[in-house]
């Protein structure tokens, strides 16, 4: 099943064609890769698909649900992870989390045990009182995806996961990214730079000037 379906897509920004007329699909349960140089058109693309942008003409659907014309269950049905990080450095990891599982209206009884769970899929279940300006880069990026994935999404877009990350810390985030389908059942979509996490997806695409060049298997 295809759970991102995009056609014809095109954003014009005062005359130039951020995205112009890309179609691709990605299928449930795999990780794809959306990657070109930057201008390329990435962000643009994301911000379609997480409701934040609207496009200027196309289609793009999340779980069969229009971004354009249904975005509150396009919401429910995605976590976001973008470049700058949106934790709240004065909480502990526990409370960022907690806190945004309320925000999405994560079920009472069930709130503790998926905070929990998410907190110890990336490892920080024994700092979970710490605050979070005492984490390191990497410690509030793997954060970042626990606290993305408490109100369980059906695909979860990570713009350049790992920038900014010491070659150690970016393998070691890495790790939990590839075991997010599996262990998660969520579509990853991600965007990156580098050529051995491109090589890690189920499918790529690149574009550039707005435009799908390429796409198929790494
Ligand atoms: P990067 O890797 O640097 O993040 P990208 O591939 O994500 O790049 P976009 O941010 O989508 O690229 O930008 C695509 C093009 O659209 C660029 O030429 C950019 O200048 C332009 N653009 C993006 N947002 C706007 C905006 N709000 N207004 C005008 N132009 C914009």
């Amino acid at each position: 099943m295809h759970v991102i379906e995009v056609r014809n897509l095109l954003k014009r920004f005062d005359g130039i064609d951020a995205v112009n007329d890309i179609s691709f699909e990605v299928e449930e349960g795999t990780i794809f890769g959306f990657l070109g140089p930057n201008g390329a058109g990435k962000t643009t693309t994301i911000s379609i698909l997480c409701t934040l942008l609207s496009p200027t003409s196309g289609s793009a659907s999340i779980k069969g649900y229009d971004c354009v014309t249904n975005p509150t269950m396009v919401r429910r049905s995605i976590g976001i992870v973008f470049q700058d990080t949106t934790l709240d450095k004065d909480l502990t990891a526990y409370e960022n989390l907690m806190f945004h599982a309320y925000l999405y209206d994560v079920k009472r009884s069930e709130i503790k045990s998926r905070v929990s769970d998410a907190l110890r899929f990336v490892d920080l279940y024994e700092r979970k009182d710490d605050l979070v300006k005492k984490f390191s880069g990497g410690m509030k990026r793997r954060l970042e995806v626990a606290r993305s994935l408490t109100h369980r999404p059906s695909v979860l877009f990570l713009d350049e996961p790992t920038l900014g990350l010491d070659p150690q810390t970016r393998a070691n985030l890495w790790e939990y990214i590839v075991d997010l389908p599996k262990k998660h059942n969520v579509t990853v979509f991600m965007t990156t730079h580098y050529m051995e996490e491109a090589e890690v997806c189920d499918r790529i695409a690149i574009i550039d000037k707005g435009r799908i060049i390429i796409a198929g298997t790494p």
